[in-house]
Formats: structure tokens, sequence, C-alpha cells
């Protein structure tokens, strides 16, 4: 195999699509941690940060009311303690009374000058406002100041700090959170690879099981319950091989049969032409013993041409897709014809035939096919009757399709060989068969004429009594029918 096409069956194997969905479930959320954990702790220190911001001006708020700050602008102890909230934060801590004056800026730069912002104004509404912006690493917070006795907002708190040690801290935390990362996806890769091959073993187990026998069909069932897919998959593997396990057996035994059929006549050709030349070498052969020897060689020479042009006709049919000459048939005249040409062998053997045909029967079928396997029927009807016996034929038709009767008055076949009758070589009397010069083949041979027009054929017989054959066969061939028998 070549390097494409070993990359093309890994892609498309099973186990590399397990593993990559473990992987993708087990990365994601690990990466998607990281952003988390990250997003988390800056968003909550931040948040504690201003926090504690708000509560320590809330504290300071007091002291400004109390010294009148908002208004004269002069308290040591405000000042101490608004430097020391600027300091604590190293950041800018401004004052801005009720009429958004900055009364007092830590970094002096801003004092007296009015300022109005959004934050300022919602603060005044009675908000509390933060504002963080990452870009430029720093936390505002506006804390209102709030007369206790009015409870209004007389003044407010910008406070501005630097975020630098949350910046620092967020990447140290990053660091430690990366070597988790790796070690969690090094721990995904690995149990990804473990499961996917665990998932997937048992399939690995129903190739092995099933190449395990090789050619042989005859080893056990496989099976493997782990899956319910791969128990299915072992029952549909081994009604498979029974399947062709039977179609093995079958195929032997008709190989030794048609052995054993052609070896026949030929042992008895050679029994008969030794004794020929045994006698010869004993002295004169009378003429007549000599005719009567070539005459049964003869015989058997018939007798295996004929083996061999049912087989022929029987291997013919058998194939795949079979060369069916389909056309539109009279088959009161065929079937008129078929009886005229047996008739003389019927008379011979003492057999009336007679058709009963209600109505004009036109149908599609393969003339030759049909002639034969209902000439089969009659010949067996004449072949295995009694004397002075009779065989009928009838025909019937419906709208879709046509019926042939073939019934005799003859032997009749017993109840537990009706079943295999159409089975090639199968014979009910062997010798008998034979003596009449019967190969075993003609009921086989109609079957298969019979399922090729997807027609169907039904035996009903009562040894001593006498057998009906009934065919019924679609008046309008078709293509895709499938066969019954
Ligand atoms: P064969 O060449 O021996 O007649 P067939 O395939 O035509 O072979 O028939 C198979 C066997 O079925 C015959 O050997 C015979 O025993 C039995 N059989 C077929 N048709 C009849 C019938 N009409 N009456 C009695 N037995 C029959």
């Amino acid at each position: 195999m070549n390097q494409s096409g070993r990359w093309k069956r890994i892609i498309n194997s099973m186990h590399f699509r397990v593993l990559i969905l473990l992987l993708v479930i087990g990365l994601v959320p690990v990466f998607l941690m990281k952003r988390g954990i990250l997003r988390g702790f800056e968003a909550q220190t931040v948040s504690m940060r201003a926090s504690m911001i708000r509560n320590q001006c809330s504290r300071l708020s007091a002291d400004i009311i109390d010294a009148g700050y908002l208004d004269s602008g002069s308290s040591d102890v405000v000042d101490k303690e608004l430097n020391q909230i600027a300091e604590l934060y190293s950041g800018r801590v401004i004052l801005v009374n009720g009429r958004f004056r900055i009364i007092r800026d830590t970094y002096s730069i801003d004092e007296g000058k009015t300022v109005i912002a959004k934050e300022l104004i919602e603060c005044f509404q009675g908000k509390d406002t933060d504002y963080y912006v990452a870009e430029n690493d720093f936390i505002e917070v506006v804390c209102p100041i709030t007369d206790d006795v009015t409870k209004n907002v007389v003044g407010a708190f910008i406070v501005s700090i630097p975020t630098t040690d949350i910046i620092l801290a967020r990447r140290n935390l990053s660091q430690s959170v990366l070597i988790i990362e790796i070690i969690m996806v090094l721990l995904i890769i690995v149990i990804s690879f473990y499961f996917s091959r665990l998932l997937v073993r048992p399939f690995g187990k129903v190739t092995a099981m099933m190449n395990s026998g090789g050619t042989d069909f005859l080893t056990d069932d496989i099976s493997i319950p782990d899956y319910t897919e791969t128990e299915l998959l072992s029952e549909a593997y081994n009604q498979m091989r029974h399947r062709l396990q039977a179609q093995e057996e079958s195929r032997q035994m008709f190989v030794s049969n048609v052995s054993h059929e052609l070896k026949t006549p030929m042992t008895s050709m050679k029994v008969l032409s030794d004794s020929l030349i045994q006698q010869a070498q004993m002295g004169e052969v009378p003429n007549e013993l000599y005719q009567e020897f070539m005459v049964d060689i003869g015989e058997e020479i018939d007798r295996e041409n004929k083996i061999i042009t049912d087989l022929l006709t029987l291997v013919k049919m058998d194939r795949h897709s079979p060369d069916i000459q389909i056309e539109e048939t009279n088959i009161n005249d065929l079937i008129g014809l078929i009886l005229k040409r047996l008739r003389p062998i019927a008379s011979r053997s003492g057999v009336e035939l007679a058709l009963e045909s209600y109505k004009p029967i036109i149908a599609q079928v393969d003339q030759t096919k049909f002639t034969l396997a209902i000439s089969n029927l009659v010949e067996n009807g004449i072949k295995y009757n009694k004397e002075n016996g009779w065989v009928h034929i009838s025909l019937n038709v419906d709208n879709t399709y046509f019926f042939v009767k073939v019934q005799d008055s003859g032997i009749g076949i017993p109840a537990e060989d009706q079943g295999q009758i159409f089975e090639r070589f199968y014979r009910v009397d062997k010798s008998h068969s034979r003596e009449i010069g019967g190969t075993g083949l003609g009921l086989a041979i109609t079957r298969q004429a019979v399922l090729m027009h997807h027609g169907a054929i039904r035996v009903y017989s009562r040894e001593g009594e006498g057998t009906t054959f009934t065919v019924r066969i679609p008046l309008k061939y078709s293509e895709q029918e499938t066969a019954e028998s």
C-alpha cells in the first residue's frame, strides 16, 4: 500500500475518529478552563480591590462631612487620610463637591477645576460605579459622600489606582495554570489513545475471528457479544457462513452425483465389452450374442448422452444471468404440440393422454424452456404410470397467471420423498427410474424453468393413487420479479 493509501486508511478508521472525538471532548474544556480561571481571578481581584476602596471611602466620608471639608477644603486629618489611601494603592484620589468642583486632588493637578463625567453623575444619582480599564491597567472607583442627616449625596471620591500588581499576579497564575494545562493535555492524550483502542477492540476481534477460519467454512461460529453491533455482525457472518457451507456441501454432493451417474453407464459398457472380449478369446462369439451386447452398449451410450444433455440444460439455466427468449405465445397451441409429440410414447405404454383447456391463453414465455418443463411433467406422468393409466393436462387462467395441471393415475410419490423430488439426481426408486431411462434431473430442470418465468410449482401425490403437479406462471414476464418455488 502506498503512503497516501495508508493515510487514507488511518483517517477512515474508526479508531482514528474515536480518538479525535475523545481528544476534542477532553481538550476543549481544558483550554476553556484556563481562560475561565484567569478571567475569574482578574475580575475577582478587581472587584475586591474596588470594594476595599469603597469601604475606606465610606469610612472617610463621615470625617469629611464632620469637618465641613467639602465647603472649607481644609482639614489636616482628612488630608492625611486621603493621602494615606492614595499611598496605600499608589494611586490618585480626587474629592469632588456637590457642584462638581474638585476640592482636593492628591496629585494637586486639577484642584479647583470642574469635572463632569458620566460615572460622577451616576454616583450623584445614588449608583455605585467601578470602572476597570484593562488596557490602561487601572481601576477607577467613584464613591459617594452621603450626608447622614439629609441622606443626600453631597460629594464624591474619584479613586484611580493602577493594577500592575494584579496583572503581575495574573501572569504568575497563568504560568502555574499552563503547567497544569500541559499535564492535563498529556494525560488526556494518553487516556484518549487508551480508550479509543479499547472501544474499537471488539471490531478488531470480529475481523480476527473471521480471518482465523481462512477458507475453511467448517470452523465454529463466531460470537463477540461486547457490543450489540458486534453481536449482530457475528450473527450476520455466521448466517453467511452457514449459507456458503450449505452451498459448498450441495456443490460437492452435485459433483459426486454427477461423477457417479456418468460412471454407471461406463461401467456397464466396460462389463459388456470385457465379456465380449473374454468370449472371443474362448472361441467364436455367436452373432446374436454379439448383436445383443452391441445393442446394450448402444443403450448405455444413449443414457450417458441423455445425462450429459440434461446436465448441460440445467447448468445453462442455473447461471446467474440466464439467457431467456421471451415470446408472446399461444399456450393452448404449444401444449397441444407437446402432447402430439408425446402421444406415441404414451400409447406405447398404454397410457391415455387428455387435454382440457377452458380458455385461450396468450402468455409471455420462453417456448423452449416452457416446453421442456411441461414435457418432463407429462413424460413422468407416462413413465411412472400403471397399465391402462391416464395423464390429464388441464389449462386455466386468471387476470395475472395461467395454470397448467398435470395429473396422472400412476404409482404416486411417498409423502417423505415429495420434498426432495425437485433436487438434482433425486429418485424415489433408483433402479426403477434407471430401468425406464430416467436421469433424476427432469424435475430439477422443470423447477428451474418455472422459476426463470417467476412462476411456482407444487406437487400433490398419494402413493398408489397418482400424482398432480401444478404450475403457475405470470402471463406477463417481468425482469425484476423475484422467484418463488
Ligand atoms: P427421473 O429422470 O428419474 O424421472 P425426475 O427428476 O423427473 O427424474 O423425477 C424425480 C423422481 O420423482 C423420479 O425418479 C420419480 O421417482 C419421482 N416422480 C417424478 N414424477 C413422478 C410421477 N408423475 N409419479 C410418480 N413419481 C414421480
